[in-house]
């Protein structure tokens, strides 16, 4: 296990996903909002890899200005299509650049290309990172509470979560979902099979239903049908969507810590406003 980045303190840990932007107002916009965020104090943000049509030094560029504002963040590095010299080459970056804590993933090919590369599976970049790196790196995974879209099914997906925690992994970060008793279940099941690792709830705050939908239909989350409704319901009518969602992912997320989840982890697709707003109802 490597040493955690994190501060010794943090009883739970609070921490919001950026993309890297690739424009260079997108890069003043995420700056600003990177700054509106620090003001919550979390632990780290993260940054994806490869999502969003972004090259990977973009990642690396990303966390380097965070890191230069004075924050602590943590790339995601995927390794699907990839070649263990290419991906060797990137952690010695990253190493290079000071960087101790990653989210490590398989992640998911553009639809129309084949698979290829030297690594099939999370677990196999994991090894290698530890292979290679030793306990250089704090490593984060990803966890499903409503199961990855390819598992053969439930009891597999679980098994192939615990080859990612023994291959190294020290704490992950589960894909959002809007039913608590999902990641209840979830979290019960790991540690009946002898997973201790803290198991994050990933938070998507609700903004726009449409791409909502198309994110929950692509990554296999579902959106309970009482919540579709209610959105579908609003039409354009963004104000009350967003209220709504509010309310929703604001009483997840109350739940969520009362019932003790180690931290929460927002998905914030660059915009502070919905995060800020849920975290300040929380009275975090
Ligand atoms: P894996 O853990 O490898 O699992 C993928 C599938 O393969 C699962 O169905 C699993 O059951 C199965 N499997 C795993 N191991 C084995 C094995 N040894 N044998 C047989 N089957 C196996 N994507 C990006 O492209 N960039 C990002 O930055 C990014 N960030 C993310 C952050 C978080 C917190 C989460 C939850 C997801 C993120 N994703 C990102 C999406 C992720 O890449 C996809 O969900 C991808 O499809 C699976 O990645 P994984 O690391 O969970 O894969």
């Amino acid at each position: 296990m490597a040493a955690s980045p994190l501060a010794p303190h943090a009883s739970r840990i609070f921490s919001f996903e950026f993309f890297p932007p690739n424009t260079p107002e997108g890069v003043e916009k995420l700056r600003a909002c990177t700054r509106q965020l620090a003001q919550l104090k979390p632990e780290f943000f993260s940054v994806t890899f490869g999502a969003g049509g972004s090259t990977r030094e973009h990642t690396l560029d990303t966390v380097l200005d965070i890191r230069t504002q004075g924050y602590a963040a943590a790339p995601h590095i995927s390794c699907i299509a990839s070649t263990r010299d290419s991906i060797r080459g990137m952690l010695q970056k990253y190493k290079d650049n000071g960087i101790r804590h990653l989210v490590a993933l398989r992640g998911d090919l553009p639809s129309g290309l084949a698979a290829a590369g030297e690594f099939r599976y999370a677990n196999e970049l994991v090894a290698f990172i530890r292979e290679e790196f030793g306990d250089t790196f704090f490593i984060e995974v990803a966890a499903y509470p409503e199961y990855h879209p390819q598992a053969k099914n439930a009891q597999d997906d679980l098994l192939n979560f615990k080859r990612k925690v023994e291959a190294g992994a020290d704490s992950a970060i589960t894909q959002y979902f809007y039913n608590a008793d999902a990641y209840y279940h979830f979290v019960d099941e790991c540690r009946a099979m002898g997973i201790g690792v803290p198991i994050v709830p990933g938070i998507m705050p609700i903004g726009r239903f449409s791409q909502l939908a198309r994110f929950s239909d692509a990554c296999g989350a579902e959106i309970p049908r009482w919540i579709r409704r209610k959105l579908e319901g609003y039409g354009d009518d963004t104000a009350s969507i967003r209220a709504f969602g509010l309310d929703v992912v604001t009483d997840l997320c109350d739940d969520l810590l009362e019932n003790d989840a180690p931290g929460l982890h927002f998905y914030t697709l660059n915009q502070a406003g919905l995060a800020s707003t849920i975290w300040q109802r929380l009275g975090l």
